[in-house]
């Protein structure tokens, strides 16, 4: 496996929900160093950009309205194949079918509102981390 970099996203009902240190606790037991971080409120044209792909599915409208409801923290994780490792640590997209241990199954309980966003592919996760943050604000670790 090599190192890769993906991106993470917790979302309004976690944040609500005062579980952001949980999470990112989460990512970090599973080794996944954490190299840049911010929070941000969303605009609809921010989130409607970042879901693009998903402009034809029913749900386009209710996700965007769900993604600008409050605000978000997204991060970019590092690690030994950290694109799956993520998707592994936040389980199924429906919490219903998520494993026991995993973010989805402890933090959320709706496919619509499930805690958080993980890129899927190392195509995404290139081009998500550039819509959220620049070259600069992304610190590799020195030690
Ligand atoms: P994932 O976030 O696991 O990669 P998708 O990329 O398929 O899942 O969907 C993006 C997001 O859209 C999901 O995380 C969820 O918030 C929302 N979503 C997906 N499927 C549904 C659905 N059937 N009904 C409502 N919202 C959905
Ligand atoms: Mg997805």
């Amino acid at each position: 496996m090599t190192i890769e970099r993906t991106l993470s996203i917790i979302k309004p009902d976690a944040v609500a929900k005062n579980v952001v240190g949980d999470i990112i606790s989460r990512f970090e037991k599973g080794g996944l160093n954490v190299v840049a971080l911010k929070m941000a409120h969303l605009s609809k044209d921010q989130a409607g950009g970042f879901y693009e792909v998903h402009k034809e599915r029913p749900f386009y409208n209710d996700l965007v309205e769900f993604m600008t409801s409050g605000p978000v923290v997204i991060q970019v994780l590092e690690g030994e194949g950290a694109i799956a490792k993520n998707r592994e640590l936040m389980g199924a997209t429906n919490p219903a079918d998520a494993a026991a241990g995993t973010i989805r199954a402890d933090f959320a309980k709706t496919v619509d509102e499930n805690a958080v966003h993980g890129s899927d592919a190392p195509e995404t996760a290139k081009a998500e981390i550039a819509f959220f943050f620049s070259d600069d604000e992304v610190c590799p670790r020195t030690r």
